[in-house]
């Protein structure tokens, strides 16, 4: 393990570069983010509805002066910022297309649009194996969502990537910001709580219905999840296809709550 002293000088010879502009990390750094691909990223803001988390693009990152008192700070019992638990009767606030199509997942959070650097960077934390990339991406996903995000979560669980896929890029992207964002919340991770039990084609060429068909009954959730409130962990949001059926496995398999966070989200017309 080098000291602090030889890594200052490391850093002066071999100066960190960003792992999506390339230029040197700079002030406001995420490290492996340069600050000024950070301040780039459109974020999204407060939720415009309780199931999808449909929300407006906004430049601000979450302001964190209101809310000192947070779960991750270790605060005990309940958040004065987050949603308490539900009842069924509760009511909820929900856009035009969940109230005609009602996701299987009862809430979903998204931090930040799918586009330039965040697009980038997502890529290179993919494609690239820039794994550090997990840590600025899944900080990104709770800083800006934390707020919205219900208490009581049990466990993250990672989208499942399928076997074949992880063994070529040698990790699961949605697993690594799953352990990043539970370690943050203080709560376990739980990869045995759900299991893709089929390959599926990649869904990046399909339509919304062709992506809904192609998942369907891919995931198989464990006994284990029953009484469970479970955060879903992925990193991108498209039409949701694969997200709603893992949150369709998981309350077969009798969880109670089931929720989902990701990093960005497509946004278009018809999702
Ligand atoms: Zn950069
Ligand atoms: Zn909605």
């Amino acid at each position: 393990m080098p000291s602090g002293f030889s890594l200052a000088a490391l850093d002066l010879v071999f100066p960190a570069l960003c792992s999506v502009c390339q230029a040197s990390l700079g002030p406001g750094r995420r490290d492996p983010l340069c600050g000024r691909c950070w301040g780039a990223i459109t974020r999204l803001g407060p939720p415009g509805c309780d199931a999808c988390g449909l929300a407006s693009p906004t430049r601000a990152p979450f302001d964190w002066s209101g809310a000192t008192e947070h779960r991750w700070a270790g605060a005990a019992g309940p958040s004065e910022v987050g949603l308490s638990e539900r009842g069924p009767a509760a009511p909820a606030h929900l856009c035009g297309a969940c109230t005609i199509d009602r996701p299987e997942y009862d809430y979903a959070r998204s931090a930040a649009v799918y586009e330039g650097a965040l697009r980038e960077a997502l890529h290179a934390f993919k494609f690239s194996g820039k794994r550090a990339l997990a840590r600025p991406l899944g900080d990104l996903a709770l800083e800006q969502c934390v707020a919205s995000l219900p208490d009581g979560i049990d466990a993250a669980i990672a989208v499942p990537l399928a076997r074949e896929r992880e063994r070529e890029r040698g990790f699961n992207q949605a697993a690594l910001l799953a352990q990043r964002i539970a370690g943050r919340l203080g709560v376990p991770t739980r990869p045995r709580w759900l299991a893709r039990v089929r390959a599926t084609r990649p869904q990046s060429d399909l339509t919304a219905a062709e992506r809904r068909a192609n998942v369907r009954g891919a995931f198989q959730a464990s006994p284990q999840v029953a009484g469970r409130h479970v955060l879903v962990v992925d990193d991108v949001l498209t039409t949701g296809a694969t997200l709603r059926e893992c949150a369709r496995a998981l309350h077969d398999g009798g969880a109670r709550r089931v929720g989902v966070l990701t990093v960005a989200r497509v946004l278009h017309a018809a999702v």
